[in-house]
């Protein structure tokens, strides 16, 4: 197998590789880089998976620039002549309940138990870095036939079980490279939905997922659509009442431009109150509390016309005469000053207002005195 690197990161890898030798460790790339080499797809990251400790190989090294060290997991970022490459220690992990951190059990072992903890078997080949420009592919769970097939398949039967997310890591992959879940994985997926254990869920490894799913606004439909229809909130939560007309109908009426964002508080976020607003001053008042996306999201949910009033017509007025300009026309320091700047703020919110500059302000004051 041939990897084409520039000439630079060529010379840097050969050197790693030299340098593993001398330190009696095998390195490896595997992951999202194979996969992505094997599919002609340029890689991106450079990450490389040591058979030993990692952080003790690096180390070692006089001309890496360590950025960060991650103990428990073995891993470290660096920098080499400029290019960033992060090093991880093969591992291999348990999942004391559904869907939490896994457990690291032990660091530094075989290559081949590493790749068994990963998720699809796209994702748990290995290339090992020969340093003569050469790789020895190490595709223990026919990997690159699933690749050549636009299959993904989970390495166990409880793999969906262990670890939830893989589900939505699995909807990336299918939507960012055509691919599709085998058959076997479609009812594992399924079984799992049905009872889901969401004891000890790490939420935040499901967010972090969601996050990444949502990441291509121009994937984000399709990904979010696939996720209600399939019930993948089900991960998360028995039932939601989610569409993703209405939220996508919200997005565009909103502008918004961080879809995940959005996405992600449609999926977690409980409706806020609204109570009763009369006027334009209250709805303005009421909503400038919240930022854009949670007005968005509180649309989608409630298709309440006043949040889109607020947005589309309110959110951009401001006042521009402060309190020290009614104090220089002759108004007490108090509570007056308060109802006169609301009283021009309401003046200026109505429908087809003349009032537009801080001119326009103050002649208001001075035609509508409360004194
Ligand atoms: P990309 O970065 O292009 O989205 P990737 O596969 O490199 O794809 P990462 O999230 O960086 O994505 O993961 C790196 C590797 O770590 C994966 O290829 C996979 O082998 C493993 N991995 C990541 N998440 C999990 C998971 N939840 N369960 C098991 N293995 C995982």
């Amino acid at each position: 197998m041939e990897i084409k690197f520039s000439e630079k990161t060529d010379k840097i890898i050969k050197n790693l590789a030299l340098e593993a030798k001398n330190f009696g460790v095998k390195i490896y790339f595997v992951g999202g880089l194979v996969r992505d080499v094997i599919m002609g797809i340029e890689p991106l990251d450079i990450d490389i998976l040591v058979a030993g400790n990692a952080i003790n190989f690096i180390s070692s090294l006089n001309f890496v620039d360590i950025k960060s060290i991650h103990k428990d997991f073995g891993t470290i970022k660096t920098q080499i002549e400029g290019l960033e490459i992060d090093f991880a220690s093969t591992r291999k992990e348990i999942y004391p309940h559904s869907g939490c951190l896994p457990q690291v059990t032990e660091l530094g072992c075989p290559i081949e138990d590493d790749l068994i903890r990963r998720d699809f078997t796209i994702n748990a080949i290995a290339l090992e870095i020969l340093g003569d420009g050469n790789y020895r592919l190490i595709d223990r769970f026919s990997g690159c036939s699933d690749i050549k097939n636009k299959t993904l398949k989970v390495l166990h039967k409880n793999s969906y079980i262990d670890d939830p997310t893989r589900i939505l890591r699995g909807l990336d992959f299918k939507l960012r490279f055509n691919f599709n879940f085998s058959d076997i994985d479609k009812d594992l997926i399924n079984e799992y939905l049905k009872n889901p254990s969401r004891e000890g869920l790490s939420v935040d490894r499901v967010v972090l997922t969601l996050n990444k799913l949502f990441s291509s606004n121009l994937r984000a439909k399709e990904a979010f659509g696939e996720f209600v229809d399939k019930k993948y909130y089900r991960i998360l939560f028995d039932y939601k009442d989610l569409s993703c007309e209405k939220i996508f109908d919200a997005i565009e009426k909103f502008k918004i431009e961080d879809y995940s964002k959005v996405l992600i508080k449609y999926i977690l976020d409980e409706l806020f109150d609204v109570p009763e607003l009369k006027t334009r001053l209250e709805i303005y008042k009421h909503f400038r509390h919240y930022s854009d996306d949670e007005i968005c999201v509180y649309y989608a949910k409630s298709a309440d016309k006043r949040a889109l009033l607020y947005f589309s017509k309110l959110k951009g007025i401001k006042l521009e005469i402060k309190g020290s300009d009614l104090l220089n026309l002759g108004y007490k320091q108090g509570r007056e000053i308060g109802v006169m700047l609301d009283k021009v703020l309401e003046a200026k919110l109505a429908e087809n207002s003349s009032i537009t500059t801080y001119q326009d302000e103050l002649n208001f004051v001075r035609e509508n005195p409360i004194l």
